[in-house]
C-alpha cells in the first residue's frame, strides 16, 4: 500500500517537501488560505496588484538555482532589474541598478506564481485550516476548523510557523519546545494604488530612520499588469510595538510616513489597504539541519524559520527534509 503523508501548510517549504518526496508516496497538502503562496503572497484588488509578503528573493545555493531553472525558462520566475536605493528617511544615500548578475528574482506575473505552479502538480486543499492532529490506530488524523476529519496518514509534516505548530500540536513529547518556542516578528504591509502614476527615479528602497523599512513600486516588477501601485513595509520593531493599534490608525500613520519619505502626498491614492503579518520573520539565523524529523512519532517540521527569513530557506528546508525522508522511509 502507498504511504500517505499529510502536509499542513502549502507555502514554499511545504510545496518543496511535496515536490521532492518519493513519487510512490501519496501527499495531501492543506492550507487555511484561499490563495497560494503563504508569505510569498499576492493580493489583487480592483485594478491593482500587490506582493504584500516577500518582495524578491536571492539565490545563494546551487540546489535552489537548479530548482528554479525550469521556472525561469517558463518566465514564472524573472529577474527584477530595479533601480535600488538606500534612503536615510527621505534622502538617497546610495543607489544601484540591479542587474542579471546581482540576482534579485520575483515570481511573475505575481510573487505567488511560483507556488501556484508547483501546487498545480500536487493535491492541495485550500480553505482548510487544520486545528488538531491526533494519533488514531497508529496513523495520524487531522481535524479542520469545520470539524471535518481526514485520517490514515503515516506521517504528518508541519510546514507552518512555530506559533501555528503550537496551536495545532496538542500532544506532548520530549523536545517539542524546539518546534514551538521560536518567535517570529510582526510586520505591516501597506498597499496603495493610484489612478495616475507619479514620477519616481527608483523602484525599490531600503529605508532607515523611519517606521517604514522598505518601499517598492510594485507595478514596476516584471510581468505586472494593472495600475501604478506602491507596497511599503513597516519595520518589525514598529509593528511589534503597535501590534494592537486599530488598522485605520496604522494605515494613516504609514501613509503619512510614506508621504514624508517620498516627498509626495500619497493621500491621493485610489486604493489603500493594510495587511498585518502577525508572524512575518524569524529574528536570527538558526543553526542546525534546517528541518526536524521525529521517526518515532512520524512527524516532520519544515519552514524558513529553521534557517532564516528567506524564500531560499523555505525551499531548502522542505527540500532537505524530503531528501532525508526518501532515505529513511
Ligand atoms: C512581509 C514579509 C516580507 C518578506 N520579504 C522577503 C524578501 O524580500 N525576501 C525573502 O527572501 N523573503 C522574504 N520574506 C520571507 C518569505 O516570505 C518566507 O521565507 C517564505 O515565504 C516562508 O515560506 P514557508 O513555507 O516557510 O512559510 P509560509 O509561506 O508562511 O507557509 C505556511 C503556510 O501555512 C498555512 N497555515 C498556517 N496555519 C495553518 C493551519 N492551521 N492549517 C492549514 N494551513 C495553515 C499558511 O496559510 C501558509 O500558507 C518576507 C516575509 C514577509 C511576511
Amino acid at each position: 500500500m502507498k504511504k500517505k503523508i499529510a502536509v499542513i501548510g502549502s507555502g514554499l517549504s511545504g510545496l518543496s517537501f511535496a515536490k521532492f518526496i518519493r513519487s510512490d508516496v501519496e501527499v495531501h497538502l492543506f492550507d487555511k488560505s484561499r490563495g497560494f503562496g503563504g508569505r510569498m503572497a499576492t493580493r489583487r484588488e480592483s485594478d491593482y496588484q500587490f506582493d504584500h509578503g516577500a518582495q524578491y528573493f536571492t539565490v545563494k545555493t546551487t540546489k535552489f538555482k537548479t530548482f528554479l531553472a525550469p521556472y525561469l525558462s517558463k518566465g514564472i520566475v524573472q529577474p527584477w532589474l530595479a533601480n535600488f536605493v538606500e534612503l536615510d528617511r527621505n534622502k538617497i544615500i546610495h543607489s544601484k541598478k540591479w542587474t542579471i548578475d546581482s540576482g534579485h528574482y520575483v515570481g511573475a506575473p505575481y510573487m505567488s506564481s511560483l507556488c501556484r505552479e508547483i501546487a498545480n502538480e500536487q493535491n492541495v486543499f485550500l480553505n482548510t485550516e487544520i486545528t488538531k492532529v491526533e494519533k488514531k490506530n497508529d496513523n495520524w488524523e487531522l481535524t479542520d476548523s469545520n470539524n471535518n476529519k481526514v485520517d490514515g496518514y503515516d506521517w504528518v509534516v508541519f510546514a507552518v510557523t512555530p506559533q501555528h505548530v503550537q496551536n495545532i500540536m496538542q500532544f506532548n513529547f520530549d523536545g517539542k519546545s524546539r518546534l514551538t518556542s521560536n518567535t517570529l516578528s510582526a510586520c505591516y504591509s501597506i498597499m496603495l494604488g493610484f489612478k495616475n502614476a507619479f514620477q519616481m527615479n527608483w523602484e525599490a528602497a531600503l529605508v532607515t530612520n523611519s517606521h517604514l523599512g522598505w518601499v517598492s513600486i510594485n507595478s514596476s516588477k516584471p510581468g505586472r499588469q494593472g495600475g501604478f501601485s506602491i507596497l511599503a513595509q513597516s519595520t518589525n520593531i514598529w509593528a511589534e510595538k503597535n501590534i494592537n493599534m486599530d488598522v485605520e490608525n496604522v494605515e494613516k500613520h504609514l501613509i503619512d510616513e510614506l508621504s514624508d519619505i517620498l516627498k509626495v502626498d500619497v493621500r491621493t491614492y485610489d486604493f489603500a489597504r493594510v495587511h498585518k503579518w502577525r508572524y512575518a520573520n524569524i529574528k536570527q539565523k538558526q543553526k542546525g539541519k534546517g528541518y526536524y524529523i521525529n521517526s518515532a512519532l512520524k512527524i516532520i517540521s519544515v519552514g524558513d524559520w529553521h534557517i532564516n527569513a528567506r524564500v531560499e530557506s523555505a525551499f531548502l528546508s522542505g527540500y532537505k527534509a524530503a531528501k532525508k525522508m526518501n532515505e529513511i522511509m
